[in-house]
Parts: structure tokens; sequence; C-alpha cells
């Protein structure tokens, strides 16, 4: 332990992105070759002084939240992992490193990026391995603490924490653990840390969130060590190490042991650790940040529920400070500037600006400051109550959310063979074609109401004629719309359902300089009219093969939004998934016979420790199976999901009871179907065309893929498609692909 001065209110980190995307725009223009080195810095330093500004009133305020791309990928680089092949570019300018490891560089391919926990940000997998040389080697948190002083603000620096970054890391060779590397790693942390000493830090933060996640004995063992290491310095600032997500279970006594000043706890997502907090003795003469103001949720806090959890640690801790739960980097900068949306709605958010005056206020009155009418105000707002549908709750309670089986495989394989007449190994997509300019501009113009409803749909209707005839004269066997009349899979239902609303600068970053803009799901959720039904509709009776219909399912229309927070989530996945169930019946009734609902978020929000796990798959596919099981055995319902590694989803998948699952496949080349094959009852698609690709795969290739799939799962249930839809990709080489796969289907079939 080392004196050190108190804390304060906080907040863990906050967004980087500049509440007009200033940072996008700025490092996209560099990397197009627009603009220089120096104008890019200057546009960061810009963005980082105004966080500062932005967060003065609080007792401490975080520093090194800004980064280029990635904190990860900025903790990599500090410490020195930087994998051999970019060694050429060690000696110029750090931004190309940088920018090289995070996109890749002629012909050197970048880090694999990967999601950050169970949040829709992605970080930068570090790559670490018995050769790994650890140096400080980058000294960014130290400028940044130095900039910050200069400008008359002692920021506390935050840094990804040692043994989060060996666990998210990959080893570089087969069966390597990075955590081995530990005793290798944490000479360069005090190293660090005794820099940030002497600029000036008084506190530091350490970021341990892969703690909220199932850990090992071994594991926690490794937090230990690391903590009486970097504690047991004698030259470095106050620790605070910050575990969030969740609550860190086994870890809390872990660091109420470890010779540290200060840990950060989740107690919305974690309030589980309160009750072990209360009984850790190693608590008395620590710091312990009540993280009560929701990081990556929008609603405003419920000020007295905060306080009283802030309160019960009270008798636990030396001292408690009010805090985020997490970093705000998940939640846009000011919900004060979304003018359009309804009042009454508006006044429920808090983005990054409103929660930090929150921390602030709950800070004044836990020091027992008179705050009363500050509070009284906070309390009315959140006690405001969440509009209600009641036609829905009550269809709800009579259709019960259990189980809505469709009767068995084998008889709706049947019934289907017979409607649909489709030949063995059936050729289809995944729904979006290429969305190109004049699409894009359309839909601009018309949102902008540049043109009118009737000019809009009839040249909508033109881009799905084009790719229907497309389609046939590619000799595809089940056909789509194309899906031109939607921006975003998530955001186009959004739109069109009651209980959701969209904002107009809510952008939070998914990765690099990608940012969302998550639609807000603020009350009960109903359909007013059918949504996909008119396009679908129209794209059917162009042709006389079958058309597919394409929906977006309940779990990733939840995991892409912002969520109300006052029902389970269950609850409210039950609620879209009646909106869809009505959409499917009405697409059946105007005579699609095959109708997609897309889930590739089903294992985004699977929670990180085993035991929540089986409730929520319970929910998933119990809410997926009330969108779909309304239909006739003759109507085939497919499904998508995204990527290509399942693990503990396979049941799941199989629980969707799709009667064909299309998942991506080309880049592993069928691995998937390892786990797939055996786990998955009824048809597959994997995909033989790697959409991310500009890459033209020829036919020989999908042949080969398609063969390959054939020998693990037979010939009966393959189905051969892209990965993914064709939404980014150009016209020629889609069309050239799609050809090449069609090829490829007809040599299979004549094998
Ligand atoms: N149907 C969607 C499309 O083709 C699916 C997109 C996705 O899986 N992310 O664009
Ligand atoms: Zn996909």
């Amino acid at each position: 332990m080392i004196e050190h001065p108190p804390l304060g209110s906080t907040v863990l980190g906050y967004p980087r992105i500049g509440p007009d995307r200033e940072l996008k725009r700025a490092v996209e223009r560099y990397w197009a070759g627009e603009s220089s080195a120096a104008t890019l810095r200057s546009t960061a330093a810009d963005l980082r002084r105004a966080t500062r500004a932005e967060l003065s009133g609080l007792g401490s305020v975080p520093g090194n939240t800004f980064s280029y791309y990635d904190q990860v990928l900025d903790a990599a680089l500090a410490v020195g992992a930087v994998p051999p092949r970019f060694a050429s570019l060690a000696d110029g300018d750090p931004l190309d490193l940088l920018f090289a490891m995070a996109r890749g560089a002629e012909g050197v391919p970048a880090l694999e990026m990967t999601k950050w926990f169970d949040t829709n940000y992605h970080f930068l997998v570090p790559e670490i391995g018995p050769d790994t040389e650890f140096s400080l080697r980058q000294r960014t948190a130290v400028e940044d603490f130095t900039e910050g002083l200069a400008d008359g603000v002692v920021t506390r620096p935050v840094l990804v924490g040692p043994v989060t970054l060996l666990l998210l890391s990959k080893g570089t060779v087969p069966d390597f653990r990075p955590l081995d590397r530990l005793a290798d790693l944490l000479p360069v942390y005090a190293q660090l840390l005794a820099e940030l000493k002497a600029a000036g830090a008084v506190w530091v933060q350490l970021d341990e969130p892969a703690f909220a996640a199932d850990r090992t004995s071994e594991e926690l063992d490794a937090l230990s060590r690391a903590y009486a290491e970097l504690g047991g310095l004698t030259d470095r600032p106050a620790l605070l190490v910050a575990g969030y997500f969740g609550p860190v279970g086994p870890a809390l006594p872990v660091l109420a042991e470890a010779p540290i000043e200060g840990i950060a706890l989740d107690l919305v997502a974690g309030a589980a650790d309160l009750d072990t907090a209360a009984t850790l003795a190693g608590l008395r003469d620590k710091t312990v940040v009540a993280g009560v103001v929701e990081g990556r949720n929008v609603w405003r806090v419920a000020p007295d529920r905060a306080l009283a959890a802030a309160a019960t640690l009270l008798g636990a801790a030396g001292r408690v400070e009010i805090g985020s739960s997490c970093s705000l980097l998940h939640v846009p900068y000011d919900a004060a500037r979304e003018t359009a949306l309804p009042a009454a709605l508006r006044d429920r958010l808090a983005f990054a600006r409103e929660k930090v005056a929150e921390v602030v206020l709950l800070g004044r009155a836990l020091a027992g400051e008179q705050v009363d009418d500050e509070l009284a105000a906070a309390r009315a707002v959140a006690d405001r109550s969440v509009e209600r549908h009641e036609e829905v709750r009550e269809r709800l309670a009579v259709l019960g959310t259990e189980f809505y089986g469709r009767p068995d495989g084998p008889v709706r394989a049947r019934a289907q063979a017979d409607e649909l007449r489709l030949p063995s190994v059936p050729t289809t997509t995944i729904g979006s074609f290429p969305q190109t300019g004049p699409i894009r501009r359309d839909r601009a113009a018309y949102r902008a109401g540049r043109i009118d409803a009737a000019e809009y749909q009839q040249r909508m209707r033109a881009e799905i004629e084009r790719v229907v005839r497309l389609q046939e004269d590619l000799g595809l066997d089940v056909l789509v719309h194309g899906e031109p009349e939607r921006n975003d899979m998530v955001q186009y239902f959004a739109e069109h359902l009651d209980g959701f609303a969209t904002t107009e600068h809510g952008w939070v970053q998914s990765y690099g300089s990608r940012c969302v803009r998550p639609p807000i799901l603020y009350g009960d959720v109903a359909r007013p009219e059918p949504i996909t039904v008119g396009w679908s509709t129209y794209a059917k009776s162009l042709t006389d093969r079958p058309m597919k219909a394409m929906l977006t399912g309940p779990v990733t229309i939840l995991a892409w939004s912002f969520v109300r927070a006052d029902q389970p989530l269950g609850d409210t996945a039950f609620q879209v998934a009646l909106a869809l169930r009505d959409e499917v019946t009405d697409l059946e009734t105007a005579g699609l016979r095959i109708i997609q609902v897309d889930e590739p978020a089903l294992r985004e929000l699977l929670p990180l420790r085993a035991a929540d796990q089986p409730a929520y798959l319970d929910w998933a596919v119990n809410s997926f199976k009330m969108a779909t099981g309304a239909v006739a055995d003759t109507t085939q319902i497919h499904t998508h999901l995204c990527y290509s590694e399942f693990g503990e989803v396979v049941g799941a998948i199989d629980g969707l009871d799709a009667d064909v699952t299309t998942v991506e496949a080309a880049r592993s080349k069928m691995e998937v179907l390892d786990e797939l094959g055996p786990g998955v009852t009824r048809a597959l698609g994997p995909g033989i065309y790697d959409v991310h690709s500009p890459e033209v795969p020829d036919v020989a290739t999908m042949v080969e893929l398609l063969r390959a799939a054939r020998s693990v799962i037979g010939p009966e249930r393959l189905w051969a498609n892209p990965d993914c839809g064709l939404k980014t990709r150009g016209d020629a080489e889609t069309t050239a692909a799609l050809r090449n796969l069609v090829a490829a289907a007809a040599a299979v079939r004549a094998d």
C-alpha cells in the first residue's frame, strides 16, 4: 500500500470517436492519403482536450481513453507485442505500424478481430508467443498524461491490465498459452507505472474485465501474482483495478487481498459482488468504486437504487466512490442533441455526457451534500412508466412463451419437397445483393423528402426486378428480392415497429473507424402493419421460381439495439418474436413458401458465465420458435448465422429447428461442419463463397468445398450458397461468383 489522495467520483472510460465522428473522418482521410499524419494528430489532440473538459466535474478524470483504433491494440503496442511480420514498419511513423496491425498492409495480414466480451465493440487480438520480446515500446499513456497536465488536469491513466491482455491474446504457436508469459510482461507494466508516477500520475486504472467470465484457479492465481508484484512496487501511483460486464466473483477475494489501493466493481451487471464484498476484510483499507451508473445502456439512473447499492459497501470498504459500471465507450455522446425524439423519451435517456452528470450528482449525495432537489428530479424521471401495449401483453399471455413445436423435421421435409420441387444441392443466396451508389442515394433522397413514396417504391421495385432477372439468368434455385430497401438489417425493422426509436447522432464505435447507431427499444413492441410483405410479394410476382422472404430474428434485433432495462430481456424478445410471427404468417398467406429469419447474433448475446447460459439459450431458442412456429409443414424456414465457430451454441442452433441453416464456412474450408454436421439435424448451407473478399472463387474451388461438405453431411441435406449477404460487394464480381456457384452445384449434383 502506498499513500494516496482520495479518488473521487469517476467514470471508467469515455467515447473517443468525437460527437460528430470527427475521428472516423480524420483517420479515413489519412488512410486515403488525403491528409497528413500531423493533421490526424491534431484532430486527435482536439478530441482528447474536449474529452478532458467534458469530464472536469468528476473527482477523478480518466486518461488515455483516446485511441486511434482500439485500446487492446494500444496495449499490445505499448508492451512491444508486435508480430515479426510487421518488423519492416517498426522504425517508421508509429501511426503506420498501428494501422498496419489493425488493417493489414501490402500482403501482411492484420491482427484478428473479435468481440469485446458481450458488447458490440470489437478489439484486435494480440499475438503472443514464446519469443515475443516485451519492452516498453510506446509511451502513449505517458504522453496523454503529460498533455492533460499541461491543460491543468491530473488524469488517471487507464490501461488494459496485464492478465486480461494475456487472456485475450492468441498464442503464436499451437498449444502455447500467452498467460505463461506473465512474469516477463509484468516488468514492462512496472516500468510504465514508474514512468507515469515520475510524470505526476497519482492514480492509474488497470482494467481486468476478463474476470467477469468463468476463470480457472490457475488464472485466478495469475491475477493474484500480477497484483502482488505490481502492488509490491514502491515507485508507482495508486492502483485501481477495474472489473466489469458482470460480477468478478471469485476474483474479488483475490483483489481484496492484493496490495492495491482500489477496486472498481460493476454493480449493474455484477450486483452479486455486493454480498461477497461484505465478507471481505481485505477491502477495509481500499477504495471501492461502486459502478452504479450503467456504462453500456442509455437509461437514466434510478438514484435511490444506485445510492443504496453504494451504501451497502460503506461498511465493507475503506472508502466508497461513485462510478460508471464500465467505460462509457459503449454509449453515444449526448442525449440532449436528440431533439427529434419525443421529449418524454429523451428525458429518460442518458448518454455519456448525462451519465457523467449522474455520477457527479450521486457522488455529491453519497458525500452527504444537500442535493435533494436534483435527486427528486432524477427520481421522477426514473419512475416514469414505460409505454405499454396491452394487446401484445394479452396475446403473449395466452400464447405462453413455451415451445411452439412444428411437427417432426422428416415430415416437414417431405411436405416441402413435394411443395417446392427443388433439385438436390439447391442454390440460393443469403439475402442482400450489392448496394451500389444509386440504391443508397435513392434511400437517402427518400429519407430527405427529395423523392416521394411512389417514386421511391418504383425505384426499389426496378432494383428488385433487376435482381430477380439476374438470379433467373444465373439459374439460382431459390431467389431473393435483394433487400435494396434496407439500410441495415436491424434498423430497418426498428423503424417499422412500435416501441423502437432511432437517433440522429447516437453513434458508437463498433471497431476502428466503423460506428453504428443502435436503435433504442424503449417500450412494448408491436407491429402496426406488415413490414416486408409488400416487397416480398412484388418480388414473388416476377418469377415462377421459389422466392425466399427475409426477416431478422428477435435475438439479433435485441443484440444490436439499446434495450429497455425494466423487464427481463427474454420478455422483450418474446414481444419482438410475436411481431415477427405475425409478419411470417402474413408472408405465408401472401404465398411466400420459404422464409428466412436471420439470427447472426445468437452467439453474441451468450452470457459470459456458463451458469447463466442455459436460461439465455432457452429464451433465445423459444423466441425464434415463436417467430417461426405458426407456418404450415409445406413452408420452409431458413436461418442464417454469420460466423464459423459455434462451440456452446451448436445445440441451440439445432434447437431453432429451422429447415435450412446457412453459415459461414468458405475461409475455414468447411471445418465448421465437424461441429455442425453431427450437431444439427436438418439441412445445412455451409458457405462456399467468401463474401469478405473481392476475389471471385472459381468453379473447381467451390466444387471441392461442396464435395468436402457432402462427405461430412451427405448429399440430402446440402445447400450451395455464399457465406453471407452480398451487400458490400460489387455487381460484376458478385455475378461472376454466383455463376460459378451455380456451375459448382450442377457439377456436384452430376457426380
Ligand atoms: N439477410 C442479410 C443479408 O443478406 C443477412 C446479413 C447478415 O447475416 N449479417 O444482408
Ligand atoms: Zn451473415
